[in-house]
């Protein structure tokens, strides 16, 4: 050895590669590649980060008290038993780097999200993927692979990129068909576009038991994904594992500011949601009536389903000449398919526009 090794499962993993956000030939793409909302960010998010800015000087409060609390009083919860994190995706890489680690396995489901797999291989966890069925998370598929050796199960509900999910009864079996030392996270980072009564973002199976985490984000519904701001909700012995491993400022002063607004906003959370549920049906039905095949969706995307990876190709292409970039799943092992971000309805029309004109032209 003449130079520096890094550890070698650095390079059994795959780099992340996020929505893409650039198109030549148009200024400004119409972007729905990256599930950010609608509407851009609250308007009260930014005044707050304007009116933070002169105390920049100033380290920020490392526990986020303040944000903890605003969190707490929004969604009724114990501020004792929230931690914030730089992104949803920061506490879900330190709960694998705390309860995972070499010579344990994670089981995540055939399509589940990412960074899942990537942080458990980074941290040296076995990964194991449980088959689907319709592209829905399978319970059964899940209890089967569990051995003496797993530590962690990750399910993100709704799903990110198939956009379905599961139900509280279901979630139910699954919690109570594990062993209790084995760690269930709940990564609910599309929970409030949901609108199937029988859901339940996480908080009843965390606070029922010690072994369950809820995850959430400000990246999705509240339009700030450049502010990196998410929260976990946990058991206290969970809590008091995070803010141990966690880095001790995660929460700069501007997102927490960003963030106490947001969930002040008034009726936010209200419009995104009705726009989302009316423009996510207008956007399936029109599809649904040009013969594409789409993926009953609970987010604020929708997935379809191109039959070939030669067709999807086509249809991304021909999106692209029209200035839309959609995201490609291939990474997913979907390469048939093309998930689509719920924008306005302007941008809804125009995609359902092209792709008629895709699949007739
Ligand atoms: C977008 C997304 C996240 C990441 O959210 P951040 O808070 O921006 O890190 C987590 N989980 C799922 C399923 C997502 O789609």
């Amino acid at each position: 050895m003449n130079k520096p090794a890094a550890r070698a499962e650095i390079f059994s993993v795959p780099l992340y590669i996020g929505g893409e956000s650039k198109l030549a030939g148009f200024e400004k793409p119409t972007k729905l590649s990256s599930n950010e909302g609608a509407f851009g960010p609250p308007p009260g998010a930014l005044k707050a980060i304007s009116e933070a800015a002169a105390s920049m000087h100033r380290y920020p409060d490392g526990g986020a008290l303040k944000l903890r609390q605003a969190i707490g009083a929004k969604f009724g919860l114990d501020p004792e038993r929230i931690v914030c994190g730089n992104g949803s995706d920061e506490i879900l890489t330190l709960l694998i780097q705390s309860y995972g680690g070499p010579g344990t396995e994670l089981i995540m489901s055939e399509h589940g999200f990412s960074i899942y797999e990537i942080s458990g291989k980074l941290a040296g966890c076995t990964v194991l993927k449980a088959p689907e069925k319709d592209l829905t998370t399978d319970v059964d598929a899940i209890l089967a692979l569990v051995s003496p050796a797993t530590r962690m199960v990750f399910i993100a509900n709704p799903n990110n990129p198939t956009g379905t999910m599961l139900g509280q009864g279901e979630m139910e079996r699954l919690r109570s068909g594990l062993p209790a030392h084995v760690l269930l996270v709940l990564d609910a980072a599309y929970s409030e576009y949901v609108e199937r009564a029988d859901y339940d973002a996480g908080v009843k199976l965390v606070d029922a038991g010690e072994n369950t985490v809820m995850t959430r984000t400000f990246s999705k519904i509240f339009g700030m994904g450049g502010a990196r701001l998410g929260w976990g909700y946990a058991p206290p012995a969970v809590v008091d594992v995070l803010n141990r491993v966690r880095p001790p400022f995660p929460i700069n002063n501007f997102a927490a500011a960003a963030g106490i607004a947001a969930l002040e906003e008034p009726g936010w959370l209200e419009m995104s949601r009705a726009h989302n549920g009316a423009e996510r049906r207008r956007l399936a039905e029109r599809l649904a009536q040009s013969g594409l095949k789409v993926i009953p969706s609970e987010a604020n995307f929708i997935l379809v389903d191109f039959v070939t990876t030669e067709r999807a190709g086509a249809a991304d292409a021909h999106l692209r000449r029209h200035g839309i970039i959609v995201r490609q799943v291939k990474s997913y092992g979907l390469p048939h398919c093309l998930r689509i971000t719920i924008g306005t309805s302007e941008e809804c029309s125009r995609v359902a526009e092209l792709l008629a004109e895709f699949c007739h032209g």
